[in-house]
């Protein structure tokens, strides 16, 4: 608070000589008492330590015109960025409202109180003062970037997917595979209100739009799945590893269960032996021990995947190793692998399984679009000693 009105008062100081000294070109008279009154009024509170009261005067005593624009612009913005979005809004409303404002200064400050309107969660002023930019075509760019946020905000799909092709033609911006997000988002929708149809239909629409769109393939799975119709949902899942395989470890569950449901387990083994030796995560080789104890019993799977972790250390391969091993040990042995265990386990604990390539946001659960950079498709699986 003290550092802006240090800033304030300097600010308020020169624009009370300025219009001091423009009133005294104009008519050739001394400087009007009243602004030195407000100045010291200002100054006086300031000192008795009452900050609020001192801003308003600062402020009010900033008179608007186009040698003080850019100052209340900038006051604005800075009162926006220190979460007083109250003063922001009623800064950049009284710069609004003069008529003398020049339009391009009056489309900015329409553009910086729409940016005040949404800091403050009022989605709906926001838009129309967007809207209204965007019929004069001022900052349409800014005002398209605006209004695809609020509308990913407010979950209206339909408006995002309008805006993004907008904005996709005016700066060339890739918009394709956030467009194909948006579909799934409906899909979604139109899913936990029972319309498979329509989530099927808006499925094949996120796949025109990217077709290595991963969350729409696991979507169609379970479409499937819920349909009874295990071989389509493997299908699907199996074009997730050309489309990223990143994602694999998101397919793999899904996978077990379709194959299973098929009575295809060697089928399944099979598949992820491939993928293990293609795919540099842990995940596929986890499930193929699993698979190996469940058949050939546990001596095999701990042999199985003492090979793999040789090549490739993990923790997570290492807790399933103690889990194999603690089977057949007794005594003393057995209580150092229940010491290693509670250790892989502590090590495990809390970690973060997620990360984003933008931001570096940290998540244990996939999202598609990131929580605090809010990008979509730009969060992946940490690879790694400690991670997948
Ligand atoms: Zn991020």
């Amino acid at each position: 608070m003290s550092a802006l009105l240090w800033l304030l008062l300097p600010v308020a100081a020169a624009s009370g000589w300025l219009v001091a000294l423009r009133s005294e070109r104009r008519r050739q008279r001394r400087p009007p008492p009243e602004l030195n009154e407000h100045y010291f009024k200002g100054l006086n509170l300031l000192l008795n330590e009452q900050p609020d009261k001192a801003i308003e005067v600062f402020v009010d005593m900033l008179e608007v015109d186009s040698d003080t624009v850019e100052t209340h612009m900038a006051l604005g913005n800075l009162f926006r960025r220190r979460g007083e979005v109250d003063r922001a809004i009623r800064i950049h409303q009284n710069l609004i409202a003069r008529p003398t404002l020049e339009r391009d200064q009056r489309n900015t400050a329409l553009l910086e109180l729409s940016r005040d309107y949404m800091r403050a969660g009022l989605f709906d002023r926001a838009e129309n003062l967007l809207q209204e930019l965007l019929d004069t075509s001022a900052h349409a760019p800014a005002a398209l970037g605006h209004l695809l946020d609020i509308y990913q905000q407010e979950k209206e799909w339909d408006k995002a997917i309008q805006v993004a092709r907008r904005l996709e033609g005016l700066n060339g911006r890739h918009m394709h595979p956030v467009v194909a997000q948006f579909h799934c988002e409906q899909a979604e929708q139109a899913m936990r209100h029972g319309d498979a149809a329509g989530a099927t239909r808006l499925l094949k629409r996120a796949l025109n739009h990217d077709p290595n769109c991963v969350r729409a393939s696991l979507l169609q799975a379970r479409l499937a799945r819920e349909a009874g119709d295990h071989r389509t949902a493997v299908q699907v899942l199996k074009r997730i590893e050309k489309q990223d395989i990143d994602f694999l470890p998101e397919a793999l569950p899904e996978l077990k269960a379709g194959y299973t449901a098929l009575g295809a387990q060697p089928e399944l083994m099979r598949y992820l032996q491939e993928i293990a030796g293609r795919y540099r995560g842990v995940t596929p080789a986890l499930m193929l021990s699993e698979l190996i104890e469940a058949r050939d019993g546990a001596a095999a799977a701990v042999e199985y995947l003492t090979a793999y972790l040789r090549e490739r250390p993990s923790i997570r391969g290492l807790e399933r190793m103690i889990h194999l091993d603690l089977g057949s040990s007794e005594g003393r042995a057995r209580e150092d692998l229940l010491l290693l265990r509670d250790l892989t386990a502590r090590l495990l604990e809390d970690r973060p399984r997620y990360r984003c390539h933008n931001c570096g946001f940290e998540a244990k659960a996939l999202h598609w679009q990131c929580p605090s950079c809010k990008e979509w498709n730009r969060i992946k699986p940490i690879y790694g000693v400690e991670g997948e």
